[in-house]
């Protein structure tokens, strides 16, 4: 299954100009099975994201990009935003505590404050396909995921319909729910594609 890791809507990031309606209109029309949607440092009410799953009969999950002094961190399988979250170590600690995963959104673009040199201290892997960088960009995030617990996740981090799609996340299993999507990423039974 082909899923979206990494996507933005107006509803909750302003820089986005897509609904979720044109968000799964354009993910069907590009072949994919899913989409996730991550919001700067905001989640989804899990009761919307159901609504808008059923209403275009189509899987659509939730995660978050939080935003923190070393970069940008997708997470998946939390059920609350917490501004805490904007330090590192308190995400850290968060994530850990409710059993969700971190991810190193974009790793090669740099913040006020360069991220761990072992970054498998932190977080789970990294993002090695975003649509919105270069090769040279996704190679060095690569090159980052070998020695971390997970491999690299994919995500098109769209803000636009003709960005959806370009990098997702293929999975191996059956993902249908937060709870197989969750389990399939722990277990590493994926890998990033540009599509
Ligand atoms: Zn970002
Ligand atoms: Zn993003």
């Amino acid at each position: 299954m082909l899923i979206d890791l990494h996507c933005h809507t107006k509803v909750m990031s302003p820089c986005s100009a897509l609904t979720p309606d044109a968000l799964v209109r354009a993910a069907i029309a590009r072949g994919l099975d899913g989409v996730c949607i991550t919001e700067h440092d905001a989640l989804w009410p899990a009761a919307e994201i159901a609504r808008v799953a059923d209403e275009m009969q189509f899987l659509v999950l939730r995660g978050m990009e939080v935003t923190t002094e070393v970069g940008h961190v997708l997470v998946f399988g939390m059920d609350y935003h917490d501004p805490a979250m904007a330090v590192l170590s308190e995400l850290q600690r968060i994530v850990r505590g409710e059993g969700a995963l971190m991810f190193l959104a974009h790793p090669s673009r740099r913040y006020g404050t360069l991220p761990p040199d072992d970054l498998s201290f932190v977080f789970d892997s990294v993002e090695v396909q975003n649509g919105t960088e270069g090769m040279l960009q996704n190679d060095n995030a690569a090159g980052l995921a070998r020695g971390l617990r997970l491999p690299g996740i994919g995500g098109s981090d769209a803000h636009s319909v003709r960005e959806v799609g370009i990098c997702a996340t293929e999975f191996s299993g059956s993902v249908t729910d937060e709870a197989s999507f969750v389990a399939a990423l722990r277990a590493g039974e994926y890998r990033a594609r540009r599509v």
